[in-house]
């Protein structure tokens, strides 16, 4: 059997002997705080079962209700999107720029002026950091405050990147994790929300509880959801956060392996930090092939590393193309659906060995 090379598998070197000795109760409690000293004691975190829930809650919370217009990144993983719809919500794309490959601040405020003219004005704007690469977020944040409309930062891949100084995750109205097992940091499914203010974590705490009121009986006026993190989950968090630094480097110094190893290839191109203001996590290093009939040559060239056992795999493919979304109105030209047809997510987990990278870089050079 040929040792198999994964996209992105996360570190999970913990002691079971004294780590699971005792669990009890408050361990979810513990997790929350060290993600709030993670984030400078400036924010209130609630540990919840996934990033997916994580930003249900957010879009409940921000008062999205069936009918409600949400802008939203179209190049993401769908989790983004379908709590908008759990809300009987509409998600409106906008299209990603070149920079960060993150959502275009120039067609989000197109989208904001035409769905007003429409007689809507959005509820709410959900942006990405795509592979742990910070958004243009002051733009961002800029039209949010502008117009208004409540944001939400999914930084589902970008734990610990920054943008001038300041941690991904803590700029928006609400932020949310990922704690799945293909992250940088893994509780073995598991997610977070971040939120500005205690009342707010309250409030989220019970629509993740079976929105229990709060009476002697089990008392319910709305539907609530079973969304909290367990024990087990926490526990493994707390000793996984405790690395992520070296995670960190493990991942940048994966992405300057690939950088340099095709340094002299002007077809390949990466998704690099636009300025110093921009620090990804290098969550996956990602690459565009530059060449006349991409979609072929990129279909043989991961022909090619499947046969050796590489997984690799294809940037996300923009919502607005997706079958399921198809009626949903989009703001953008083809810049997102560029990236989908050109890039590839190489291996970047944080089990990668040197071998493994030199295996990786050698079959690519050789197919090209
Ligand atoms: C992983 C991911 C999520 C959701 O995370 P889950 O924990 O798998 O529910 C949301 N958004 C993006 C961009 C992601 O990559």
């Amino acid at each position: 059997m040929q040792h198999k090379i994964p996209l992105s598998e996360s570190l999970i070197d913990i002691d079971l002997k004294t780590s699971f000795s005792s669990i009890d109760i408050d361990v979810v409690a513990e997790f929350e705080k060290s993600l709030e000293s993670f984030y400078e004691d400036q924010k209130s975190v609630l540990a919840v079962n996934s990033g997916t829930s994580a930003i249900h809650l957010a879009l409940i919370l921000s008062g999205v209700e069936k009918g409600d217009e949400v802008l939203c990144q179209s190049l993401t993983y769908v989790a983004t999107i379908n709590p908008i719809i759990y809300q009987n919500a509409t998600p409106i794309f906008i299209d990603s720029e070149n920079d960060t490959w993150n959502m275009c601040p120039i067609q989000l405020e197109c989208a904001i002026k035409d769905r007003i003219l429409k007689g809507k004005k959005p509820k709410a704007i959900i942006f990405v950091h795509l592979y742990g690469m910070p958004a243009k977020i002051d733009e961002i944040v800029g039209i949010s405050r502008k117009y208004n409309i409540p944001l939400i930062e999914d930084a589902a891949e970008a734990l610990g990147a920054d943008y001038k100084g300041k941690k991904c995750g803590a700029f928006g109205d609400f932020g949310i994790l990922s704690f799945n097992n293909n992250k940088i940091v893994s509780t073995l499914g598991g997610g977070a929300l971040i939120c500005n203010t205690e009342i707010e974590k309250e409030k989220a705490f019970f629509h993740a509880t079976q929105a229990k009121e709060n009476e002697r009986h089990y008392e319910h006026k709305v539907i609530g959801y079973n969304y909290r993190m367990n024990s087990l989950g926490a526990l493994i968090g707390i000793t996984q956060l405790k690395k992520l630094d070296a995670y960190l480097k493990k991942r940048r110094t994966i992405n300057d392996f690939y950088k340099e190893s095709f340094k002299c290839f002007s077809e390949v191109c990466f998704l690099k930090e636009p300025s110093i203001d921009f620090v990804s996590n290098h969550w996956l290093s990602c690459i565009l092939l530059e060449m006349k009939e991409v979609a072929n040559k990129k279909y043989k060239l991961m022909d090619v590393l499947k046969k050796n056992n590489i997984e690799v795999r294809f940037l996300w493919k923009p919502m607005h193309l997706q079958p399921v979304f198809k009626e949903y109105p989009y703001y953008g030209g083809e810049i997102a659906e560029n990236l989908f047809q050109k890039g590839i997510c190489l291996p970047s987990g944080s089990t990668l060995k040197k071998n493994d990278l030199i295996k990786i870089s050698e079959s690519i050079k050789k197919f090209l």
